[in-house]
């Protein structure tokens, strides 16, 4: 049984109440309990750096060589929050329904409300630890629009917003670690959560240089750990981002819910080739002054400046005349989608369409969009070769996050009692589709506002004994992990970890991105048993194990990525509707929009992992709209 524990009450009066009703601890005596923070991305750094100067005694992991290298630091176009600067109708109700609407009605309301009305404390936060957000002429902060809303309530920092405000956590953080409050643990990796008489009281983590395997227990773990992207092989998402210690955490009793929610982003520069190992996001902001358009003759041979206006179909705006080419991020990608199957792509594949700069190029100047998005345009021309000021980008839908996840309570804690889990790594407030600019937002929230209250309210009112890292628990599963790593290179066959992951990508994307059905997932549960055998019996791992050793990694990664397939195809089978992100094929409107079944489907599904090799357990937390009453979305 899934109890979310979302306090009564009006939800404008619940978080405050809640605060109040917490049990506090005594600053003086926080020193007395340990925490673990594995990841250091913004939410996993606010969190570690809030908790130290709290009092609390934190050891924080991540595997980069520096805290500060997290996948936060790739985020481009911004961060929401609800100030109305603008003066253009927002508010604390209006962010929260554009969110819950947004995510096609598959989030609690609680937890949206929570996230809007908490957004506005994160930006005074952020622009006290010195974030150098874009300001407009007067000296307020400025703001640009993302997919999904009609007002302005993002803020910015050109294209480079996550760097801007990891930087500031990073610090915070860093303070804490010369203050001896922090423990910093660079390039170790989770590999496993250790769980005791029933709470989660540890980690055991792989030490990327030596190959050491080490525990660490404490009272308890915050998991920071970013979403699982990378799954497909081709994503936005930096390199390192992978699934582990959220699959690693499933596997001890943690709840996985809505693993097939997954957001593809419209506008990315197009794969480019076969050896290609990573895609590149062009933010959505670009959407604020650029237009994207397509050919009106199919295989047109002109180039796009020679393409007059009356032979463009600036589609979105066609399409959609009230949100125009600021449509959410699902609502566009399957237009793009649409267009280039009908033919009318662009470029060599025909798999991309025009987004367009020259309206603005013409009546703002270059400089107008150098100020703005300069840093994402010479990114584009580094790669693609074109110079965006005076020819239209190349862009096409890519895998770019997930809004599936560990299942959290309203305190951000697992089903596995001491276990939190925070930013992408849970599922929490953006049901089946992320609006643009909320991820940020949902990190900094968690790790500056709410984990700080929940995690004291669990530590004050359970009793937890005092525990050596000798423990059975600690010492079986350094064991199993050290026998894993000793049967993955033993196998010495002749493929390597890549090569099985681009195999398992494509079948993901085929049968689990931007549409899915019956018959492509019941296809694909029956091949990646198949690609699972090929890793267990082919792998190929050069080297050993007790030293750097990058393959290895790739290879447990991989290992996971697997699994973890088979979960998502199964959540994507079994949620026999569309909603969001999640397009099945048998079930759209007469228009191609997703069409959910609120009947049976109006609930979070989340996974618990009973034996290996068996079908999980299929668990529901149903959803109750209260204050957004669901209709049909609809962005015309
Ligand atoms: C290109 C790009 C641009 C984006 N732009 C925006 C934007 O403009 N606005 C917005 O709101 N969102 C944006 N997003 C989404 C947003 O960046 C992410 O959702 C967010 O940064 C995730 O933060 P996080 O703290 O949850 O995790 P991450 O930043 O991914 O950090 C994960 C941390 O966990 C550590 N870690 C992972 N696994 C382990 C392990 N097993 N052991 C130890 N440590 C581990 C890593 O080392 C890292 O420190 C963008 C995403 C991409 C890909």
């Amino acid at each position: 049984m899934l109890k979310n524990n979302v306090p009564s009450g009006p939800i404008e009066d619940k978080w405050k109440k809640h605060v109040f009703e917490s049990k506090l601890i005594n600053p003086a005596n926080r020193k007395k309990f340990s925490v673990i923070v594995v990841g250091t991305g913004l939410g996993g750094a606010s969190a570690a750096a809030t908790l130290a100067e709290a009092g609390y005694k934190v050891d924080a992991f991540c595997l980069q060589d520096t805290p500060r290298r997290a996948h936060s630091i790739a985020a481009q176009g911004g961060i929401n929050a609800c100030k109305n600067y603008k003066n253009d109708g927002d508010s604390t109700y209006r962010f929260f329904y554009d969110t819950v609407k947004g995510g096609d009605y598959r989030a609690r309301e609680a937890g949206v409300y929570r996230l809007a009305e908490l957004s506005n404390k994160v930006i005074d936060h952020c622009v006290a630890v010195g974030v150098p957000f874009a300001r407009e002429y007067g000296g307020l902060l400025d703001n640009r629009s993302f997919g999904g809303t009609q007002v302005e309530r993002t803020f910015y920092a050109k294209g480079q917003t996550g760097q801007q405000l990891l930087l500031g956590a990073y610090q915070g953080m860093m303070r804490q670690v010369t203050e001896k409050n922090i423990r910093m643990h660079s390039r170790k990796e989770m590999i496993d959560l250790i769980v005791v008489e029933g709470k989660a009281r540890g980690i055991v983590v792989r030490d990327l240089l030596t190959g050491a395997i080490e525990s660490y227990s404490a009272d308890a773990v915050v998991l920071a750990t970013g979403g699982y992207a990378n799954l497909y092989y081709l994503s936005t998402n930096a390199k390192p981002s992978n699934a582990t210690a959220i699959w690693r955490a499933y596997k001890r009793g943690a709840g996985f819910a809505n693993p097939c929610f997954t957001q593809i982003h419209p506008t990315c520069i197009p794969i480019a080739g076969s050896e290609q190992s990573k895609l590149t996001l062009m933010s959505e902001s670009l959407r604020n002054d650029g237009r994207i358009w397509v050919p009106k003759l199919k295989n047109e041979t002109r180039l796009p400046n020679e393409i007059h206006e009356e032979d463009r179909d600036y589609f979105l705006e066609r399409c959609y005349p009230n949100f125009g080419n600021l449509v959410p991020r699902d609502v566009a990608s399957r237009a793009v989608k649409k267009v280039c199957d009908e033919g009318y792509g662009v470029g060599s594949s025909g798999l991309a369409v025009y987004l367009d700069f020259k309206d603005k190029v013409a009546s703002q100047g270059n400089k107008f969009l150098e100020e703005k998005y300069g840093n994402l345009f010479q990114m584009y021309e580094k790669i693609v070769g074109d110079n965006p000021y005076h020819s239209p980008m190349k862009i096409y839908p890519a895998i770019h996050y997930t809004m599936g996840g560990l299942w959290v309570d309203y305190n951000l804690m697992s089903n596995i009692p001491g276990l939190f889990v925070l930013g992408e790594a849970n599922f929490s407030e953006h049901g089946a589709n992320r609006l643009g600019a909320n991820a940020l937002l949902q990190g900094l929230v968690d790790g500056y506002f709410i984990l700080p209250s929940t995690l004291g309210n669990y530590l004050a009112n359970t009793h937890l004994h005092t525990l050596q890292n000798n423990k059975v628990e600690f010492s079986d599963s350094i064991e199993s992990n050290k026998q894993k790593i000793q049967k993955l290179i033993k196998i010495n066959g002749n493929v390597l970890a890549d090569t099985i992951h681009d195999k398992l990508g494509k079948l993901m994307w085929n049968a689990c991105s931007m549409s899915r059905n019956k018959e492509k997932l019941q296809f694909t549960l029956n091949e990646i048993p198949k690609i699972k055998e090929e890793f267990w019996s082919h792998l190929k791992i050069p080297t050993d194990a007790n030293t750097l050793n990058q393959e290895l990694e790739k290879a447990l990664r991989v290992s996971d990525y697997i699994e973890l397939a088979e979960l998502m195809c199964r959540d994507a089978l079994a949620r026999e509707e569309s909603c969001g992100s999640h397009l099945r094929d048998e079930y759209q409107t007469s228009n191609g929009d997703p069409q959910r079944n609120d009947k049976d489907f109006s609930h979070i599904a989340c996974w618990k992992f009973t034996e290996e090799n068996k079908v999980p357990e299929r668990l529901i937390e149903p959803l109750e709209y209260e204050y957004c009453k669901p209709t049909q979305r609809d962005y015309r």
